[in-house]
């Protein structure tokens, strides 16, 4: 039922936003109200003669909503199958892992493995995010793609029929979809049937609009307007703003951390393990991406892409050091996880009706179901 979500997910701040619970609810009761971090459940109420009672919308349901959230289990080192570092040289020559994103889902719909792209696409005039799909390279190449400002991508994905949809997000996006697909419940089985091609960006935290407010527009004073795209460089530490009118700007992602979901401080996962290929700046010279194929469809999308010409690629990877930006995620999300357990542990001691709420912290802390 939703309640495990809201005691588990929900009031301990976990709720990484992506959205996977509201596709996957059938009777559409979960929304994202205005400025939450997470979504809620809608409930109706019966009004029989002169009484009036809660209706439960969760009555009988099998709770695919709850069978799909990333955030209830423990999630194991993924598959690495070939890593590798390089740049797009169509539709634009890049280093960026937008650019060689875009350039893998072009070569992808040029060869028939997609029909369509789920993305978070920010709009021309006020740099919003809307996730959004999309049927053709040209709109591809068209729109700007930023998976780093915050908006629950997956929530469009129930109901799409198409068996070719690819999806481009942030790692825990690629963990909601992973849990969706391996779920024996009947209610998510059209995401096993859609879903062809995860496409995973490294992350250490996704931006909530208020970045783009206060610090790009009010702070910087920069119109919105003349936003042309924002790049995330992990490697570098700065997320880098280039204008239509050529010039560009950086800010260090440590100003910028205080707008990321609070979710994310508790995210283990920085190099998407759980997509079909992920990328980022990180184990590769400046001007190259470090791309990491990890399993046969992100193989094949690598190769359809490297035999059109799309891509150029070499071994130079600098492993060790996308190792240490893997391992200090880990352990962040472990230290901040009982940080938080140790304060509330103590908080109780005080206030012994804080007991249950602390029992229910341990056991999302160190008993949750593992994803090998
Ligand atoms: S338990 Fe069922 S009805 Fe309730 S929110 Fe989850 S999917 Fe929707
Ligand atoms: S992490 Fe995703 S699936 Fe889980 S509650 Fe939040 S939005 Fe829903
Ligand atoms: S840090 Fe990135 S992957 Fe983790 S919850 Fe936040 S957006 Fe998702």
């Amino acid at each position: 039922m939703s309640e495990k979500l809201r005691r588990e997910v929900w009031d301990l701040e976990r709720c990484a936003g992506c959205g996977m619970c509201i596709a996957s609810c059938f009777k559409g009761v979960l929304e994202f109200l205005d400025k939450e971090e997470h979504p809620s459940l809608e409930r109706k109420r019966k009004v029989l003669g002169l009484s009036e009672s809660e209706l439960d919308p969760c009555y009988l349901c099998k709770a695919p909503c709850v069978e799909s959230c990333p955030r209830l289990v423990t999630w194991e080192n993924g598959k690495v199958e070939i890593i590798l570092s390089g740049r797009s040289k169509t539709p634009v020559e890049s280093g960026q892992p937008v650019d060689i994103a875009i350039s893998l889902l072009c070569a992808a719909f040029e060869n028939g493995l997609i029909d369509r792209v789920l993305l978070i696409s920010v709009d021309k005039w006020a740099f919003k995010p809307t996730p959004r799909f999309v049927y053709t390279p040209k709109e591809l190449t068209e729109l700007s793609l930023n998976p780093y400002v915050w908006t629950p991508l997956l929530k469009p994905l129930g109901g799409v029929r198409s068996r070719k949809v690819a999806v481009v997000g942030t790692p825990c996006v690629a963990q909601a979809i992973k849990r969706a697909i391996d779920s024996s419940v009947s209610e998510l089985e059209n995401f096993r049937e859609s879903i062809r091609l995860v496409i995973g960006m490294f992350c250490s935290g996704i931006f909530r609009y208020d970045f783009v407010e206060e610090m790009i527009i009010k702070e910087m004073r920069i119109p919105a307007w003349k936003i042309r795209r924002m790049d995330v460089n992990h490697k570098m530490g700065k997320i880098l703003i280039t204008l239509y009118d050529g010039s560009s700007k950086e800010i260090p992602l440590t100003r910028a951390q205080k707008y990321t979901l609070h979710g994310c401080a508790s995210c283990s996962d920085f190099a998407a393990e759980w997509a079909d290929i992920s990328m980022g700046t990180v184990g590769s010279d400046n001007g190259y991406c470090t791309i990491i194929v990890r399993s046969p469809v992100g193989r094949e999308c690598l190769l359809n892409a490297q035999e059109k010409g799309f891509l150029e690629t070499t071994s130079k990877v600098d492993a060790g050091e996308l190792d240490v930006f893997i391992e200090s995620k880990k352990k962040r999300s472990k230290a901040q996880e009982i940080d938080l357990l140790f304060l509330n542990m103590l908080e109780a001691l005080q206030k012994p009706e804080k007991i249950p709420e602390v029992e229910r912290k341990f056991s999302s802390t160190f008993l949750k179901k593992s994803v090998k």
